[in-house]
């Protein structure tokens, strides 16, 4: 046709992509009426998160107001908390099913349906947030997380980081490895796995249930996030060591699911506002982050008279190995898990050679000044 005309007219109308994709509700309508109708589009999210981790929350509501405003407040996602439409750990079932058109979550809870989905999240000892957006942004790492949410009808979008975590709580110091032997404590997932290996008995319990299990002295230690996540939760009032790194989680990814059959349905500039609004909300997380724990820190170790203290160099060092052997155990088990762990192991080594050279140098002497 008449394209390249029709292509005129829609960009003096100061509107494209949709409707020249072919697709979206406009489609139907003929002529240059149809540039300016705009389909009304309205979707849900169901998020892993409660409201109170406003953070992290936060990272799907600051999404979903800007496609709301890219699109002339046509596409509208609704943000529904986690155990509002589904638990927190359906998320990804929900939005496969296409029940709720869209979820945000943490990968690393549905390693039990494909365990190289950790690597969509964090693994211990794996990348750090700038490493992980590199390897997901110019790397193979979202054609590579695309390809295993294929087989779950979902496409998948960085959706925001919390940055290396703090290692949790702990009643009592812990400096040797003999220390973790036949410590009770609060650690789910892989960083759990490692633990175990050390001694640890794991016990795995919700958000709201770990502060009466410290309390009444049924656990030793739990770990959570950072410290302006921590500090709503009350940790500090019964366990004072709060140690350092969270060696199993240097950069937890989030992520936003689509339902493919719904992000088929869009036209193309509504897909082009989620692709930005998730990019932005990806950058906001760690931003916002990086702006509250230094503020939560630096009460929780002042007024509240928390001790804060590093993990030993024999008790990262043995935790590593484990958690080496273990990733490496997993991929000689299942090619397809090996593919992505050689893609990520790869990006790391390389990555940590670069960011030992500038960045550690600088951050080692300018972090250490106090000035
Ligand atoms: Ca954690």
């Amino acid at each position: 046709m008449k394209r390249r005309q029709f292509v005129a007219k829609a960009s003096l109308a100061g509107t494209a992509g949709a409707i020249l994709a072919g697709c979206g509700g406009g489609s139907s309508e003929g002529g240059a009426a149809a540039v300016q109708t705009r389909p009304r589009i309205n979707w849900r999210l169901t998020s892993s998160f409660p409201r109170s981790l406003d953070t992290i929350y936060g990272a799907a509501e600051v999404m979903a107001k800007r496609v709301s405003e890219l699109t002339d407040g046509r596409f509208s996602i609704r943000v529904f908390p986690a155990g509002e439409l589904v638990p927190y750990n359906q998320v990804l079932e929900t939005v496969q099913k296409g029940t709720v058109q869209m979820g945000h979550s943490a990968s690393y809870y549905f390693t039990g349906l494909n365990p190289a989905l950790a690597f969509d999240c964090t693994v211990p000892f794996g990348l750090n947030c700038r490493q992980y957006n590199a390897w997901m942004y110019y790397g193979d790492g979202l054609e590579l997380t695309r390809k295993m949410f294929a087989d779950f009808n979902i496409v998948n979008f960085p959706g925001g980081n919390t940055g290396v975590q703090m290692g949790g709580w702990f009643r009592h110091q812990v400096e040797t490895l003999a220390d973790f032997r036949g410590l009770k404590m609060r650690i789910p997932g892989f960083g759990g796995q490692v633990m175990a290996e050390l001694g640890v008995n794991v016990q795995v319990l919700a958000g709201g249930e770990i502060y009466p299990a410290l309390e009444r002295g049924v656990i030793d230690a739990a770990e959570w996030s950072g410290p302006y996540d921590d500090e709503k939760l009350g940790f500090y009032q019964i366990a004072k060591n709060y140690y350092y790194p969270g060696w199993w989680e240097p950069g937890p990814g989030l992520s936003f699911y689509i339902n493919k059959d719904s992000w088929a349905e869009l036209p193309a500039d509504y897909q082009a506002a989620i692709a930005s609004a998730s990019a932005e909300a990806n950058i906001d997380m760690i931003a916002a982050y990086d702006a509250k724990n230094p503020v939560a820190l630096a009460k929780l170790t002042g007024t509240e008279g928390v001790n804060l203290r590093p993990f030993s160099a024999e008790v990262m060092a043995k935790s590593q190995e484990i958690a080496f052997d273990l990733l490496s155990a997993e991929a000689a088990k299942d090619p397809a898990y090996r593919a992505i762990y050689d893609s990520y192991n790869k990006w790391r080594i390389a990555s940590n050679a670069w960011l030992n050279t500038a960045e550690n140098t600088y951050a080692t002497f300018a972090f250490n000044r106090g000035t």
